[in-house]
């Protein structure tokens, strides 16, 4: 797969996310850091990672979390967004009109202009065209018999000579044929690098085929390299478009992607393999949430989502408040609760917890006394489950012969209920609760704020 290592460095990166009991500081510090490493790993500038991930902190530190979203949506959301707009926001499609359209391929050697002809010959007879292939390379020995062959791969007509050595006479020799076809793709020569030589080739070229789209053929696998070279082929041929090609081999696709997306040269193609069907029209949204799996991402936050039901979090949320929660409340809270982490540290996170004494064993319940509580509670009424202060010690005698949990855990569980409820008391009392919930808001799963 295209940046395989990125999109799994990336992917991890959400599954923190997804993962994370509250999104703060600290959650954003380290989703930064991933990011920066990941993108520096794929050879990305490193001035540009860090206008990326300035960015992004600044906006999930500040941003208001929009109406219908999670903060960890909204951060999921952010992320996704700036590495849409790193890599240029929009496609840039291109649109065949005019007839023939005429497309002119320019590169140095090997960055994949030939194969790219034969690909862009079978995408655009695949969608409903009639294509023909120029060949103009004439320093390259091989060159007409590559291009002649990779015509016959992808079924397309191919205009050659191979013993002309002047490229502008065989684009003119069949001057008329042009006009048969819907799309014209001219193949041209490279060099090492962008000599005057070359420029002075293209530009003679250029006036005479008058191309539709000058695309610039780089290969991916020079990195952030890819900026200086668009922009040199940009200002003396003045390009309209980049097709970065061998993005399937290549750990430094993000450096070359990105850097393009900074020039006033656009990704229109990329290519993705050696194969004819191996091209793709670049869209950063379509392939950032490729990158991202944002299939799975979804699923994700699903499960996120999951570990605490959000109506039901939320309706436990208000009961608390009232204090008019009962025993089957404190079971299922301690449960959510479980499922976040200890208990201890999910509070050590909510800011003004901290100054209030926490009953220790509200801290410390641990999961076999859970299950035995809910079994004792399976014994219980209707109404002792409602009113658990009703619960008097014939009543515990009841329920532990019923259950088989021992006299001493039930009034353990009835003690916790007391000490939770007397808390959430003192909570109320305290002047500075209904400040303390508003700050407690968004740092708290849905429904516990
Ligand atoms: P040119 O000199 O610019 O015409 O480059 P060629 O089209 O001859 O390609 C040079 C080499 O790169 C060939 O071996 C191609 O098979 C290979 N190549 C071109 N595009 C891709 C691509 O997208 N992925 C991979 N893996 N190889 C490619
Ligand atoms: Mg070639």
């Amino acid at each position: 797969m295209v940046l395989e290592k990125l999109g799994d460095s990336l992917k991890n990166t959400l599954k923190k996310i997804a993962g994370s009991v509250f999104v703060d500081e600290k959650l954003i510090n380290e989703l930064v850091k991933d990011i920066q490493r990941a993108l520096l790993q794929s050879d990305v500038n490193v001035k540009l990672v860090f206008e990326l991930s300035n960015k992004i902190k600044e906006r999930a530190l500040k941003e208001e979390t929009p109406g219908g979203l999670t903060k960890k949506e909204h951060l999921v959301n952010t992320v996704y967004e700036e590495l849409v707009n790193f890599l240029g926001k929009e496609g840039h499609k291109i649109e065949v009109k005019g007839k023939p359209f005429k497309i002119m391929l320019v590169g140095l050697f090997g960055s994949g202009k030939t194969t790219t002809a034969g690909k862009l010959g079978r995408f655009f007879t695949k969608r409903g065209m009639k294509v023909a292939l120029v060949g103009l390379d004439v320093h390259r020995p091989a060159a007409m018999d590559q291009l002649e062959q990779v015509a016959k791969n992808a079924n397309v007509p191919v205009f050659i000579d191979k013993k002309e050595k002047d490229p502008l006479k065989i684009w003119m020799n069949n001057i008329n044929e042009y006009s048969k076809y819907d799309v014209v793709i001219v193949d041209t020569a490279g060099r090492d690098a962008l000599s005057k030589d070359l420029i002075e080739e293209i530009e003679s070229v250029n006036k005479v085929v008058v191309p539709n789209e000058r695309l610039l053929v780089i290969s991916a696998d020079i990195g952030q390299a890819a900026q200086s070279q668009a922009e040199q082929f940009h200002s003396s041929v003045n390009i309209t478009g980049v097709v970065a090609t061998k993005m399937d081999g290549t750990a430094k696709a993000g450096g070359a992607l990105s850097a393009c997306a900074v020039t006033k040269a656009p990704i229109k193609f990329i290519g993705i393999g050696e194969r004819l069907d191996d091209i793709e029209t670049f869209n950063p949204q379509g392939f950032v949430s490729r990158l991202l799996g944002m299939g799975d991402l979804e699923a994700l936050l699903e499960k996120a989502k999951g570990a605490i039901d959000e109506k039901d979090a939320e309706d436990l949320g208000k009961k608390f408040l009232k204090g008019q929660f009962n025993l089957i409340d404190l079971y299922e809270q301690m449960s959510a609760l479980k499922k976040m982490g200890p208990l201890s540290k999910v509070m050590e996170m909510v800011p003004g917890f901290s100054q209030i004494k926490m009953p220790k064993e509200l801290l410390q319940t641990q999961e076999g006394k859970l299950e035995k509580w809910k079994i004792a509670m399976s014994s219980m009424t209707k109404h002792e489950l409602e009113n658990p202060e009703e619960i008097d010690i014939s009543r515990i005698e009841r329920i532990s012969k019923g259950s088989g949990i021992s006299v001493k855990e039930i009034r353990e569980l009835i003690k916790q209920y007391r000490q939770s409820k007397k808390m959430m008391k003192m909570m109320k009392g305290s002047g500075d609760m209904n400040k303390m919930m508003k700050k407690m808001k968004g740092k708290l799963p849905p429904g516990m704020g």
